[in-house]
Order: C-alpha cells, then sequence, then structure tokens
C-alpha cells in the first residue's frame, strides 16, 4: 500500500514578498528579513510587531518564561548566570573587544555549527548591512562591527534548503530572534544557537545620516560609535580620532523623529529569546556584559571562556530620579546648551547609576519612552503589544499625559 503524498507545508508554498512592497507590519516593520524569505508563511504569528509572545518564546527557548518577581529577570530576562569580560587580545576594529566575533570563529573551528548568520557591511558604504551566512572564520571576522541600522538578517534563510547547512549559529538583534524563534521549528536544521545582541534606537540608513550630521563635528569620517556607559557617545574617526559627545546634549528635537517606529515600539531591548546575549549596558566603562540564558549559552561562553579577563557583575547608584527627570525633558524636547549638557554629564558620570544599574536606567529610559509612543500612535495595540513585564516597569514612573 502506497501512502498518500505529504501535503507541503506552507513555506514550501510561499515566496519572498517582493523588495520595496508594504510589509504586513506596515510602518512598524524592522526590515527583519523574515518576509524576504519562504518563511514569510509564518509572518503573522512570527513577526515581533503583529505578535508579541514573549512567554512562548521564552519557554520554549529556555524552558521556562521569565521571573516577574525577580528584579534581575523582570530587567534581564531569564538567566542562569550573568558576568562582564573583555577579550584578551581584544579584535582589531570589533564593536567592543570581539567576544561576539570570537565565539562566532570558534563555533565554526570546532565544528560546532556548520555556518554562522552574521552581517558584513556593503563594499560601498561601511553603515549598509549585508546579511551572509558565513562558512569560514575570515567571513564571520569581515563581519565584525556594528552596522548601526536595520538590517534584514534573516533575508538568508532563503539560501538555507540544499546549502548542507544542518547546525546554525544565528547572531542578532531582538526583533530578528522573535521571528526566528517563532519559525525555528520549521527550518531545515538539526540545531540552532542563538548569540543575541541587547538593541535599542537603531534608524534607516538616512535616519542614521541625521543622526551623525547632528551629533558629530565629522559626520564623513565616522567609521565606529557607541553610546557608552561614561553618558557620552563615542565616535571614532577614518583617521583614529575619537570624539566624545555628552547624551545630554543631543538635538532632541531633532532626532525625537530619527529612531524607526519599529524600535520606538520594541521592549526586546535586552534580546529575551537568545541563548547567550553579549552587550555592555550592565558592565563597568569600558567591559561587556554577558547574560547566559541556559545550556545552550554556557556552550557559546565555553567556546572561548579560557580568552576572557572575567569579572562578576556590580550595581551601584539609584537611576529612578534621573529616569524620571528624562522623561519630561525627552517629552518638552529640550535641548541643552552644550556647557550645560557637559556640566550635568560631569555630575552623572561621577554619582550615576553604574554597572547593572546603568543597564537598569536605559531599560527604564527607553520603556518609558516607548509605552508612552505606542499608547499615542497605536493606542489600538498597546493593551496586546506592551508585555507584562515592560508594563510592570513603566508603572513605576509618572508619564506624561497622553
Ligand atoms: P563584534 O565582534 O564587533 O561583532 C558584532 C556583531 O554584530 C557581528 O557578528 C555582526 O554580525 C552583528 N551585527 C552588526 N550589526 C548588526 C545589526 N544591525 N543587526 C544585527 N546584528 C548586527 N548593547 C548594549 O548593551 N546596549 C545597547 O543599547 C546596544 N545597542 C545596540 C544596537 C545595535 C543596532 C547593535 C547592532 C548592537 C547593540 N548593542 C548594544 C550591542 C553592542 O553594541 C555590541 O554589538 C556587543 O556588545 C558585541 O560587541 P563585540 O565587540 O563582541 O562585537
Ligand atoms: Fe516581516 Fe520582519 Fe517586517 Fe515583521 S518586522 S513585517 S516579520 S520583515
Amino acid at each position: 500500500m502506497t501512502s498518500a503524498p505529504r501535503s507541503p507545508a506552507p513555506h514550501e508554498r510561499a515566496r519572498p514578498l517582493a523588495k520595496g512592497s508594504t510589509y504586513p507590519a506596515k510602518d512598524l516593520c524592522s526590515q527583519c528579513g523574515l518576509c524576504d524569505s519562504r518563511w514569510v508563511a509564518y509572518v503573522r504569528r512570527a513577526c515581533a510587531f503583529l505578535n508579541q509572545r514573549f512567554e512562548a518564546m521564552e519557554t520554549a527557548a529556555h524552558g521556562r518564561s521569565r521571573d516577574l518577581a525577580n528584579e534581575d529577570e523582570l530587567y534581564f530576562g531569564v538567566s542562569q548566570r550573568m558576568v562582564t569580560a573583555r577579550l584578551r587580545p581584544a579584535i582589531e576594529g570589533a564593536q567592543w573587544s570581539g567576544i561576539v566575533s570570537r565565539i562566532g570563529v570558534r563555533a565554526l573551528e570546532t565544528g560546532l555549527v556548520d555556518a554562522v548568520l552574521c552581517v558584513q557591511q556593503s563594499p560601498d558604504d561601511r553603515f549598509t548591512p549585508l546579511p551572509v551566512l558565513a562558512r569560514t572564520p575570515e567571513q564571520v571576522l569581515a563581519a565584525r562591527v556594528n552596522k548601526p541600522t536595520l538590517s534584514p538578517n534573516l533575508e538568508v534563510l532563503e539560501q538555507l534548503p540544499g546549502s548542507g547547512i544542518r547546525r546554525l549559529l544565528a547572531i542578532g538583534v531582538g526583533c530578528q530572534v522573535q521571528a526566528l524563534r517563532a519559525v525555528q521549528d520549521t527550518l531545515p536544521l538539526e540545531q540552532l544557537y542563538v548569540l543575541g545582541l541587547p538593541c535599542v534606537d537603531n534608524v534607516s540608513r538616512a535616519g542614521l545620516q541625521t543622526f551623525l550630521e547632528s551629533a558629530s563635528d565629522s559626520p564623513a569620517t565616522v567609521v565606529h560609535y557607541e553610546f557608552m556607559q561614561d553618558f557620552r557617545i563615542h565616535f571614532r574617526h577614518s583617521d583614529g580620532r575619537e570624539e566624545t559627545v555628552p547624551f545630554f546634549g543631543l538635538d532632541t528635537p531633532k532626532l525625537k523623529n530619527v529612531f524607526a517606529p519599529s524600535c520606538l515600539s520594541c521592549f526586546d531591548y535586552v534580546n529575551g529569546g537568545a541563548d547567550l546575549v553579549v552587550g555592555y549596558m550592565g558592565a563597568s566603562f569600558g567591559r561587556q556584559w554577558l547574560t547566559v540564558r541556559n545550556p545552550r549559552g554556557q556552550e557559546l561562553l565555553d567556546l572561548v571562556e579560557t580568552e576572557l579577563d572575567l569579572a562578576p557583575v556590580s550595581s551601584r547608584g539609584d537611576r529612578r530620579a534621573a529616569v524620571q527627570q528624562g522623561i519630561d525633558a525627552y517629552d518638552k524636547a529640550i535641548k541643552l546648551p552644550r556647557w550645560l549638557a557637559e556640566l550635568v554629564g560631569f555630575i552623572v558620570q561621577r554619582v550615576g547609576p553604574q554597572g547593572l544599574e546603568y543597564g537598569r536606567f536605559s531599560i527604564d529610559s527607553h520603556f518609558t519612552r516607548n509605552a508612552l509612543w505606542v499608547r499615542r500612535h497605536h493606542p489600538e495595540k498597546a493593551e496586546d503589544h506592551i508585555p507584562g513585564f515592560a508594563k510592570a516597569i513603566v508603572a513605576r514612573y509618572r508619564l506624561p499625559s497622553l
């Protein structure tokens, strides 16, 4: 007796959407790339901006969702270990010390995976992202350093069928990871590792230009920048010069509309679905911050742990008054004169929040701003879209009226 032919799965019948068309999340689309692959078939349940599913995602990935009664998990997500670290020696040209790239390289060298999903840069423009499935350490290293623009990482899923890749390490930010986790079981893979980056305030390539022109004294020569834990933006220029600008001196009226609407409606700053997250904001100045969420995350960290200068996480100060003042100043779009911005920056750097408390400062500031933005611009979505952990954090502050 012959069995009836299997009916094709939804992604086997689907085709990527046409580039440039309006994607299902419309103005909230972060261009994560899912819709540029046949896995667009699952977009209604997978897209981070159409369907928030933190509890289901965390439970599937880590075996449980975050414990809201635990202050660290409320803020930083499911965690089995948190440390700060620097790679020794650092990788030249990396965003920080290059822990992420080194893990990617070791994952290939040890045979843990067949390929690494990462983002190189376009040959024409340092800040235009070019997602790839890297098969060699050189290709992973060519993806080092942030492309601080929306990146269609998941478009490369389209290359998986027939590629021979069975074990994959995917590096990505929260919206990409949420969509990836939602389709994970339908991918032609035996094993998936997810190395996450925290992410906030991302921009389109045009938005990045506006930001650079408003914040740097030489926008054309910027090759790298980061919002650092000393409350300053550090710009590195092509001639090696470092320029620093206080956060509090940014041209808020001009920059309020620069951030992508997706990022103004995002509450996955700490990348809740990744196995291991490598950022900086929970570490003291100059160090990176690692959150291991599950045993697969520890497996990734094991690849490089002997090459790291490790230290425990620490926390100092009280962020709450500064967050409340920031909410009001941002809403009124106040721009401080440079001398006052320098003075505020000087004081905050000495007495302000540090370590995990700096991380909470940044999360509180962004969640309150984003909750207000969603309630004002998408009131019909606010109740379902803002996750419970973010509602609990936002409720600690007094928000301006809608
Ligand atoms: P590297 O070894 O230099 O590797 C960088 C990796 O980033 C590469 O593998 C590359 O594939 C990937 N990548 C580059 N651009 C993108 C992109 N647009 N989308 C997805 N992946 C990309 N950390 C915080 O603690 N707080 C923040 O607010 C924060 N915001 C971020 C915003 C963006 C847009 C990005 C990309 C990262 C952000 N990070 C943030 C993470 C942090 O800046 C570093 O990327 C991280 O600590 C790793 O540093 P590294 O030296 O180990 O990385
Ligand atoms: Fe598609 Fe991603 Fe845009 Fe959602 S965010 S509409 S999944 S490309």
